[in-house]
């Protein structure tokens, strides 16, 4: 009985101590939460796009505006379009160094520092944008991806995606391979290098330089996004000729560049917000774009008599074939080129077998 009764007191005694001290974590962990509570963070946001711009300018706005209202204010984000507090083309640079926290850009625009970015926007006749997405997230992309920007301090995450683009504005029909040779056209990426090699000239300009230059002869072409955004610019004004043939971004995928040791700067919380508001906004784009594109074409057609024209199959066919002797040199130069590009076609063959199989049939039948 008195042993019984020792034990008693042993057992509640050991209950209270236990209690007491889970009570002492508890207050020191929820101190810790008070104090990540009170701390609110202030980031720049820099971008390639002209301040509100549809579609790409409004994904950095959406997660602007996503993270303002699920961390309750602790992270604002402010951004600022491309030329507001760095030229478009530096975006990459002002967050690699830290001048900003965050940027919204293309990955193909930093192609001359790192030979495999275009790999992560577009590839011509590469990936759809849902291949992509599947790619990134469950085929290796998006470790190979971080690999690659970890050197310049920045954590890529994906920023949206355009969908497939259409072949672009042209003053004049292109009816041949001739007709490209010596033709001035604002094309970025690996698809300025194929048609370069396709005898074209490739002009570099953000999307805001473009019309000007377009109005002044300075190029004769350009491709930009598709109907949703090139109806925005007023392209229609200057060119006849629209080529809705889709080869040279089949499915652009956008990036957020963050700045690695701000986000480390983080309390978990902060850093998940940042993560899922991504994702959302990634998401969100493309299905803008797929909404309001056919509407968009219908209205230039309608509207301002704009003449749809397709590549005939001796273009594509040259386009094609200069962009295989392309990525073949890029492979043979570059080791991390080959490394990405490895996987990533590796993930395009299989997908492009499936999608015989399924869609690709699917689209004839329905
Ligand atoms: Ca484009």
């Amino acid at each position: 009985m008195i042993k019984n009764s020792t034990r008693s007191l042993f057992l509640v005694l050991s209950a209270v101590f236990i209690l007491a001290a889970c009570d002492k974590q508890n207050k020191s962990v929820t101190a810790d939460h008070v104090q990540q509570a009170q701390e609110k963070f202030t980031w720049k946001l820099v971008t390639s796009w002209p301040k509100n711009f549809p579609g790409l300018g409004m994904a950095p706005e959406k997660f602007a505006k996503h993270v303002n209202a699920m961390s309750n204010g602790r992270l604002t984000v402010k951004v600022y379009g491309a030329g507001e507090l760095v030229p478009g083309f530096e975006v990459f640079d002002a967050v690699s160094q830290g001048t900003v926290q965050m940027g919204h850009s293309g990955s193909y625009y930093w192609k001359g520092k790192i030979a495999a970015a275009p790999i992560f926007s577009a590839i011509p006749f590469g990936m759809t944008a849902t291949e992509f997405n599947a790619w990134l997230h469950y085929g290796g992309g998006m470790e190979l991806w971080q690999e690659l920007y970890k050197p310049f301090g920045i954590k890529p995450m994906p920023g949206g995606n355009s969908g497939a683009q259409f072949g672009g504005w042209f003053k004049k029909e292109i009816n041949s391979v001739a007709d490209l040779q010596g033709l001035k056209m604002r094309i970025p990426g690996l698809a300025g290098e194929v048609l370069k090699n396709a005898g074209a000239i490739p002009v570099t300009l953000t999307g805001g330089e473009i019309f000007s230059a377009l109005q002044s002869g300075a190029i004769d072409a350009t491709e930009w996004v598709g109907p949703y955004n090139d109806l925005a610019f007023g392209f229609y004004q200057t060119a006849d000729y629209y080529y809705s043939s889709v080869w040279h971004e089949p499915g652009t995928g956008l990036e957020f560049l963050i700045n690695q040791q701000a986000f480390d700067a983080l309390p978990a919380d902060l850093q998940a917000i940042v993560e899922v508001a991504a994702n959302a906004v990634n998401e969100s784009t493309l299905a803008e774009y797929n909404a309001r594109n056919n509407a968009a074409l219908k209205t230039l057609i309608d509207e301002h008599n704009v003449q749809l024209r397709q590549f005939p199959p001796e273009v594509m066919q040259a386009l094609k074939y200069h962009t295989d002797a392309l990525i073949t040199e890029q492979v043979a130069s570059d080791k991390d080129f080959a490394r990405v590009w490895q996987s990533y076609s590796e993930f395009l063959a299989s997908m492009r077998e499936f999608n015989k199989l399924t869609l690709q049939a699917y689209y004839e039948n329905r």
